[in-house]
């Protein structure tokens, strides 16, 4: 493993010890948490490490093979600074007001000085799996391995991909049992977020009746991650805007690389606008519209052509919820409008970007509407086909054979190409030029499903090599990467049925 320099001026050495940890959210009403210490686990071991991620605040990833940090990130061993405790929160799962959750199984460990784009930030660190909190209502308070490596995972990769999100430092694992549809073993993973504040956390004081604790609340995240807000003529309703607008662009680039949550209740939903909570997430493979990748959502209300709309209603039960601060049923409207204009616009942005269009024509949204319905009746592996366009030659319809390999319905992929062939020679579009600005928004590595099945399977072996390997894939997905290809490739057979479901 290639060592680098840290990042991170404030930190010494790389060294564990030199992590400085102090927590903000501490610092609020007691009403809003629960302090506690997260529960050991028996012989713990590290089963996976973002470099990248612990670089990030600083930490030299070297250190993970210290039994310290094994010990630290599982939760048998507390930092001195550190002040462990469990948030309040609740939410509303699949369209029904469920009432308080809580971080059932989630430990806030504290936060620390992260550098982020060169801009100081900092980082709260965060166990899941480590153990039962006064939140944790029937569960156990664990996670199993296999959750915590799609989360890892998927976490690092939505990152590389240029997508907000929380991230993941490492998961550590114990062979102790827990039962779900069969034992499992479980494991412990680290999250990462400025904050883990949700939607939830403000329905849960609206529903309360308690405004005092919703302005507390508000004034928190203004003051930590919306800073540019305080001096707002209306800073609560500029919040709401804010939040509203921020989730809107992740939704879209969400459905630019396909990617479903499966789980977009409110209490999964961050205030920041930045993909939290990976349970039975999904990456479009064969081109479904309707595709449900969750297989407990049996309604389809999280389907990948809903996700747009259910951010919406989202953001509705947030400004729902900011009511009492905001004041005027009016305000909270006008706020919650910029939603569907930055969707749009954000979209339509993420569409030329796809299909290398530089400039705009009154008759896109139709190209790109006629388009996914020629995917969606060939059922067109999504990856592949936005990555292998970018090969497309404008004068060499002969070269599209790849192309057209994907789709059964190879006459309407050729009659939608004619379009797209003209509407780029209206723009006298150039080839190579195009080629190289399509792969760089197109990925040709995303975490399909049996992908990590494949790296879950191995490490229930005790062998974590493929879970290093396929993160070190999922870090460069706009890259070719000579001898991944295999990475690239649609589910084999056996994996057709694989299904994931809310059980983590
Ligand atoms: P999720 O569907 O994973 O977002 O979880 C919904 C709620 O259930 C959250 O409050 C979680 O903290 C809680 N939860 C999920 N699994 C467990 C578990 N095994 N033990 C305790 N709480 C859990
Ligand atoms: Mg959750």
């Amino acid at each position: 493993m290639m060592i680098e320099p840290p990042v991170n001026a404030v930190h010494l050495d790389g060294r564990l010890e030199q992590l400085p940890i102090s927590n903000e959210f501490a610092g609020l009403p007691e009403a809003f948490y629960t302090r506690l210490s997260p529960t050991p686990l028996p012989a713990p071991y590290l089963v996976a490490v973002s470099a990248a991620a612990a670089r990030l605040i600083g930490l030299d990833p070297e250190q993970a093979r210290r039994d310290e940090f094994v010990e630290t990130f599982t939760g048998n061993r507390v930092l001195p600074q550190s002040t462990p405790l469990a948030a309040v929160y609740s939410g509303h799962q699949f369209g029904v007001w469920a009432g308080q959750l809580g971080d059932g199984r989630a430990i806030l460990l504290g936060e620390t000085p992260a550098n982020i784009d060169a801009a100081p930030q900092r980082l709260e660190l965060q166990l899941k799996g480590a153990g039962a909190t006064p939140y944790s209502r029937m569960g156990d308070g664990r996670a199993v391995l296999r959750s915590s490596i799609r989360e890892f995972l998927c976490s690092e990769a939505m990152a590389a991909l240029g997508i907000p999100t929380t991230r993941a430092l490492c998961i550590t694992g114990s062979d102790q049992m827990v039962m779900r549809e069969m034992p499992e073993t479980t494991a412990v993973a680290t999250r990462m977020a400025p904050s883990f504040v949700r939607f939830g956390s403000f329905e849960h004081w609206y529903y309360k009746g308690r405004t005092e604790e919703l302005r507390v609340l508000a004034d928190h995240v203004i003051e930590r991650c919306y800073p540019h807000l305080r001096e707002a003529a209306r800073p609560y309703q500029a919040l709401l805007s804010e939040v509203a607008q921020r989730t809107a662009r992740m939704i879209a680039q969400w459905q630019a690389v396909g990617f479903m949550h499966g789980v977009m209740n409110t209490d999964n939903m961050s205030i920041l606008g930045i993909t939290l909570d990976y349970g039975p997430f999904g990456f479009m493979e064969a081109f479904d519209a309707h595709h449900i990748c969750n297989h407990t959502d049996s309604q389809g209300r999280y389907a990948y052509n809903v996700q747009p709309q259910v951010g919406h209603w989202n953001c509705y039960a947030l400004g729902q919820a900011m009511l009492p601060l905001i004041g005027e049923v009016d305000d909270v409207h006008e706020a919650l409008a910029t939603y569907q204009t930055e969707y749009t616009a954000a979209f339509d942005a993420a569409m030329h970007a796809k299909l290398g269009l530089a400039t705009r024509e009154e008759q896109d949204g139709k190209l790109f509407d006629e388009l996914f319905a020629v995917m969606q009746k060939s059922r067109a592996d999504f990856t592949l086909f936005f990555r292998r366009l970018g090969d497309l030659r404008i004068d060499d319809p002969a070269g599209d054979a790849p192309i057209r390999d994907l789709f059964i319905d190879r006459a309407a992929f050729d009659a939608w190409a004619l379009q797209y062939r003209s509407r780029l020679r209206r723009e006298a579009s150039q080839d190579d030029q195009r080629h190289e600005q399509m792969h760089r928004v197109n990925p040709k590595y995303v975490l399909r499903n049996y992908l990590a099945q494949v790296a879950i399977e191995k490490a229930q072996d005790r062998d974590f090599s493929e879970i290093a390997r396929l993160l070190a894939v999922l870090e460069h997905p706009y890259d070719e990467q000579a001898g991944n290809e295999h990475y690239a490739a649609p589910a084999p057979d056996w994996a057709s049925h694989l299904e994931v479901s809310c059980s983590s």
